[in-house]
């Protein structure tokens, strides 16, 4: 292991001995917000199995990662606060905390989207599109909270109101995601050992860029992101499939073929690349400076890497332009960002996954040692002859099986 990977390591690991000691996780105390659900509403203290609040008026109020914490969202469980009456109808909700991306539900926060539960009761489905509204760009947080919202009432509602519940399998609006991307990903795979054996087919790692902009990008609006990675580290795991799909997936290609993530399927890099096609005459970068501006994404890859770890606030990881271009939100900062990170690919060949993709920093790191890549005049990052493999994206325009590296 090289000393940066251990430097790197050893940082990674001292803030997260940093955040348990300096910030340890509070349990919210939910008692503060029940006058925001059920203004003039009186409960008595938290009491039953599972825990809640009961008013005179046989009101209930209850905390859901109480009853269903397995259930969870994007990156962890969504915590909800609920008010049950006996008829078995939702009375009052409020968000108590998630760790979901702000950009992609920012609208699921909103009291004008929360007041759909309202009025729902523990027989309905909760169905997304038919009894809530669906987000899009946000499929798997607003089914998750919704799961939560149905679960934990229905326990609730069938401990303290006797209320039946039967459970009425709900079918998840997900599976075909999860399965476009592993159909995706397997083929950019298979491909990648194609061209590695014939340049003939090499155009075709622009179909699998396309695609990664339409399906990837536009579609599921869930590109590979750092914070995949804080979450993991964090424990905070989804519940979803697609999320497992797109760790474990990007994980395993790192390891069998380096950063074929960045070079095949990252629907940013792809839009870079593009863009720096068009014929604009770019800069020569000395390469000293080129090298030297290249280890910039590792210098702030790490500086997040202490923010987020001793802070736990997943938040402050948050500086990637596709996370702002795909889900269509953000503010006026982050969007001159994307306009300037992608412009200037006019200039600099994949400007961004160059100099300061956290990602880009996450998968070089990981890249194993391997022979065969000493890059050429057309190459798509701009690398130097005999690159370092960690900057290399797998194009496979120059392999040559016993070249050395
Ligand atoms: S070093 Fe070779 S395989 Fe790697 S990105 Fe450049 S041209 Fe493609």
């Amino acid at each position: 292991m090289s000393a940066f990977r251990i430097l790197l390591l050893t940082t990674l690991l001292l803030s997260i001995a940093a955040g348990y000691i300096l910030n340890p996780e509070k349990r919210i105390d939910e008692r503060i917000y029940l006058k925001e659900i059920a203004p003039d509403i009186i409960f008595s203290g938290e009491k039953g199995n599972p825990p809640h609040y009961i008013s005179s008026e046989g009101i209930a109020a209850f905390n859901t990662y109480d009853v269903t914490p397995s259930i969870r969202g994007y990156a962890g469980p969504i915590k909800l606060l609920l008010a049950l009456n006996p008829d078995g109808k939702i009375t009052g909700i409020k968000i108590l905390e998630h760790k979901e991306t702000k950009n992609y539900v920012h609208y699921m926060e909103t009291q004008q989207y929360l007041s759909s539960f309202l009025g729902k009761g523990v027989t309905d489905r909760f169905e997304i599109d038919k009894d809530i509204d669906g987000i899009s760009r946000a499929t798997v947080s607003v089914e998750a909270m919704a799961k939560t919202v149905r679960e934990s009432s229905r326990i609730v509602a069938s401990n303290v109101y006797g209320i039946d519940t039967e459970p009425t399998g709900i079918k998840t609006a997900h599976d075909i995601k999860w399965i476009s991307y592993l159909l995706l990903f397997s083929l950019s795979l298979a491909l990648y050992f194609i061209t590695r054996k014939t340049k003939k087919f090499l155009r075709i790692r622009d179909v699998c860029l396309v695609a990664g902009v339409f399906i990837i990008g536009l579609y599921l609006s869930t590109p590979f992101s750092i914070l995949h990675v804080f979450n993991l580290v964090l424990l905070r795991p989804s519940s979803s499939i697609l999320w497992y799909v797109i760790v474990v997936g990007t994980i395993i290609s790192i390891i069998i073929a380096g950063r074929i993530y960045c070079g095949w399927l990252c629907p940013f890099g792809a839009l870079s690349e593009f863009i720096g096609r068009l014929p604009f005459k770019k800069w020569v970068v000395p390469i000293e400076a080129d090298d030297g501006w290249r280890r910039l994404k590792y210098f702030l890859l790490a500086s997040i890497i202490i923010t987020v770890f001793i802070t736990r606030k997943i938040e402050f990881g948050n500086y990637e332009t596709y996370v702002t271009l795909f889900s269509f939100h953000g503010n006026y900062l982050t969007w001159s960002l994307v306009v300037i990170t992608l412009l200037a690919n006019l200039k600099i060949e994949r400007f961004w996954c160059r100099y300061l993709c956290p990602v880009a920093a996450f998968t070089g790191i990981l890249s194993r040692k391997a022979g065969g890549y000493p890059s050429r005049h057309d190459c798509p990052i701009g690398n130097k002859p005999m690159p370092l493999i960690s900057e290399c994206i797998r194009c496979n325009r120059c392999y040559k099986p016993h070249s050395p590296h």
